[in-house]
């Protein structure tokens, strides 16, 4: 039997109609029926961490399909639910990690270049694969070594 870590009570199977999910985008509606653990004593709610993941699959999905380039609050969602750091990303999409966060803040507006990256990769990860940050990381290195054989051929040419 499951206990409740907040007051010990027993925890049972509940369900409700189109539950209210709490995001940093706001609320958000899950249609259809949602299950859930229920504390019997105190009410609490506990939705499994799997079963958020999903949810935020979805809404990433949702955004990355926007015509628009993301709003700030859309960008701090994005990146509190992908699973690289600022700086990873910023590196793949060759930025700075301060201009990542002027967007964020909504200092300034994104660039089209890096909207339409970050979707791919919000994209491939509601998807679950990591294609677009694998191709940023692997043409980024390979681009390294390109410019040193090109310096390479030259001093040979001389
Ligand atoms: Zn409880």
């Amino acid at each position: 039997m499951k206990q409740c870590p907040l007051c010990n009570g027993k925890i049972v199977q509940a369900s409700v109609k189109d539950y209210v999910y709490d995001t940093n985008l706001g609320d958000i509606t899950i249609k259809g029926i949602t299950k859930f653990d229920q504390c019997k004593e105190c009410k609490n709610i506990f939705v499994s961490g799997q079963q958020m993941e999903r949810w935020n699959k979805g809404l990433l999905k949702e955004l990355a399909s926007k015509k628009r380039t993301l709003k700030p609050k859309e960008l701090v969602f994005t990146f509190s639910v992908l699973p690289f750091s600022q700086n990873e990303i910023a590196e793949a999409v060759g930025r700075n990690k301060s201009t990542l966060s002027k967007y964020k803040t909504g200092e300034n507006p994104p660039d089209h270049a890096f909207d339409f990256l970050l979707k791919k990769i919000m994209f491939d990860y509601a998807e679950g694969h990591e294609k677009t940050m694998n191709e940023l990381r692997e043409a980024y290195e390979s681009e390294g070594r390109s410019e040193d054989t090109e310096i390479t051929s030259l001093a040979a040419v001389w």
